[in-house]
C-alpha cells in the first residue's frame, strides 16, 4: 500500500477506532461499577446471596435462612451467619479493650438503601455490617472524622477481616465495620484472629 493509501485509511478508520474505544471503555466501567468506590464489590456479588428488594419474599426468605442473632461486647446484633464468627470476635475485642458499645446506638443487619447513596441497598441489607455506637461516631459528609474509638480501631477490625468506615475517604462513616471479600476469606480470617486473641 502507498503512503496516501495507508494515509486514507487511517483517516476513515480513525473515528472508529474511537468510538470503539469509548464504546469498550464504557462496557468495562458499567459491567464493574459496584467495584468502584467500593473495593471489593457489593456483597451479592461477592457471595453472600442476593436479599432482593426491601419488603420483598425474597428479603424476608434471606432473614429466615442467612441472619443470626448474637451476643458479643455486651450487644445482642443480627448478622449474616457466615460473619457471624467475625462481628463476635470483633465486638468482644472491641470491648475488652476496653470500650464501652451501647445497645441503643448499635445494630447490623438492616434491609434498607445506603445512606449516602439511596439507589443502592446498605451492607446492612445482607448483615455484612455493624454500626457501633452511632452517637459518638456520626457519618459525616463534610468527610471530618468523630470518633470515640480506641486509635488501634483500625487494626482491630482488621484482623478480624473487617473494613472500618472512619477510613473512607467521604463521607467518613466511622460507627460503620463491614465484612471484605468473600465468605470464605471471611472464615479464613476469623479463624487466624481468635487463634491469636484471648476471649
Ligand atoms: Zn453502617
Amino acid at each position: 500500500m502507498s503512503q496516501s493509501g495507508a494515509k486514507k485509511v487511517a483517516r476513515v478508520l480513525g473515528p472508529f477506532w474511537l468510538a470503539a474505544v469509548v464504546a469498550l471503555v464504557s462496557l468495562l466501567v458499567i459491567t464493574t461499577w459496584p467495584r468502584f468506590g467500593h473495593g471489593e464489590g457489593l456483597p451479592n456479588t461477592r457471595g453472600w446471596g442476593d436479599p432482593g428488594q426491601p419488603g420483598s419474599t425474597q428479603g424476608q426468605q434471606f432473614l429466615n435462612t442467612k441472619i443470626v442473632l448474637i451476643r458479643a461486647g455486651g450487644v445482642r446484633v443480627r448478622v449474616h451467619r457466615r460473619a457471624a464468627a467475625n462481628f463476635r470476635g470483633f465486638l468482644n475485642e472491641l470491648a475488652s479493650t476496653p470500650y464501652a458499645i451501647h445497645q441503643r446506638d448499635t445494630a447490623g443487619y438492616n434491609h434498607r438503601f445506603n445512606v449516602n447513596d439511596p439507589k443502592r441497598l446498605s451492607e446492612h441489607a445482607w448483615g455484612t455490617a455493624v454500626d457501633v455506637n452511632w452517637t459518638a461516631n456520626p457519618n459525616r459528609i463534610d468527610c471530618r472524622l468523630v470518633t470515640d474509638f480506641p486509635h488501634h480501631i483500625e487494626a482491630v477490625a482488621k484482623r478480624w477481616g473487617l473494613r472500618w468506615g472512619g477510613n473512607f475517604g467521604c463521607p467518613k462513616d466511622p460507627m460503620h465495620f463491614e465484612i471484605k471479600g468473600t465468605p470464605r476469606a471471611a472464615a479464613r480470617a476469623a479463624r487466624l484472629a481468635s487463634r491469636t486473641t484471648r476471649q
